[in-house]
């Protein structure tokens, strides 16, 4: 077994679309990045990439695989998981929780749960909390998640 954890942060902007944990949450204003600024997904690509050994997000789709710049949240948890299972893993289980005032992530927790799951190709747990008006997210000036990983060997 392998395990792996994954962070990520994203400046929120007025106005922009906002993409977490696989979701459009409308009324919400998004994050700010060259992606969708989904930090949910980000974090756990780094997660499942951190278990198996495979570097980061910005070791993976950098400067050198300019074909990924700006997909989506989702659309890059599906390459980490094709990776991850060409490494000779799967997925045991994942969870992210989103640190941030908005969106609220337990109204559309099995929501978020069902996409991510189908993303990662096993179990994947979503959470959220605030930080009761501390720092960046407490401030709303940005939106932060942070994910655990479960590898097993396939
Ligand atoms: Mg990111």
């Amino acid at each position: 077994m392998r395990v792996g954890v994954g962070t990520d942060v994203h400046p929120v902007e007025a106005g922009r679309p906002c993409w977490v944990a696989g979701l459009l949450w409308t009324g919400v204003d998004g994050c700010a990045g060259h992606s969708d600024g989904d930090v949910a997904a980000h974090a756990l690509c780094d997660a499942l990439l951190s278990a198996a050994g495979l570097g980061d997000v910005g070791a993976v789709f950098g400067t050198g695989r300019p074909e990924w710049a700006g997909a989506s949240g989702v659309a890059l948890l599906g390459e980490v998981r094709r990776l991850v299972t060409a490494e000779g893993w799967v997925v045991a289980n994942a969870a992210v929780q989103v640190i941030g005032n908005r969106p609220k992530i337990g109204t559309r927790r099995a929501e978020a749960q069902d996409v991510l799951s189908a993303a990662v190709g096993g179990p994947v747990s979503v959470s959220g909390t605030t930080t009761d008006g501390l720092g960046l997210t407490g401030r709303g000036e940005g939106i932060a998640a942070v994910a655990t990983a479960l590898l097993l060997p396939a």
